[in-house]
């Protein structure tokens, strides 16, 4: 009756990495209908492709060609995803301290806790 144990459980990283893949897409999409070039790259591939090739393939320029802002997103996508992989994913980079599950929903690609990120911010300016 309770089948539920052959149910793959997912847990709070794979859905921080499905919408981590999915916002990946939407900027690059975004990207592609901006830039005449990048559609022509990226126009016979299917849109799940299309987050593979575009970091490695697009050149500089065309990144470029983004806002600012979708490029620091993308960015912080990309170390998100690549902190996934290293098994490093919702540690903060700054003190190491684990990030509550409530910041990642809200920020999948938050790489800082709150008083972290703060100072980050500060430091910046
Ligand atoms: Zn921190």
């Amino acid at each position: 009756m309770d089948d539920s144990q052959d149910a793959p459980v997912e847990t709070l990283v794979d859905r921080m990495r499905d919408k981590l893949l999915s916002l990946k897409r939407e900027i690059l999409q975004h990207l592609a209908e901006e830039d005449t070039m990048a559609r022509g790259v990226l126009g016979n591939l299917d849109p799940k492709d299309m987050a593979d090739v575009a970091t490695e393939d697009m050149d500089r320029k065309t990144l470029e060609t983004l806002g600012a802002q979708e490029v620091r997103r993308l960015n912080l996508i990309q170390s998100a995803l690549a902190r996934i992989e290293t098994g490093h994913y919702g540690a903060c980079m700054r003190c190491g301290s684990r990030l509550p599950d409530e910041r990642l929903e809200a920020l999948p690609y938050a790489l800082f806790c709150v008083p972290c990120q703060s100072a980050e911010e500060r430091r910046n300016r």
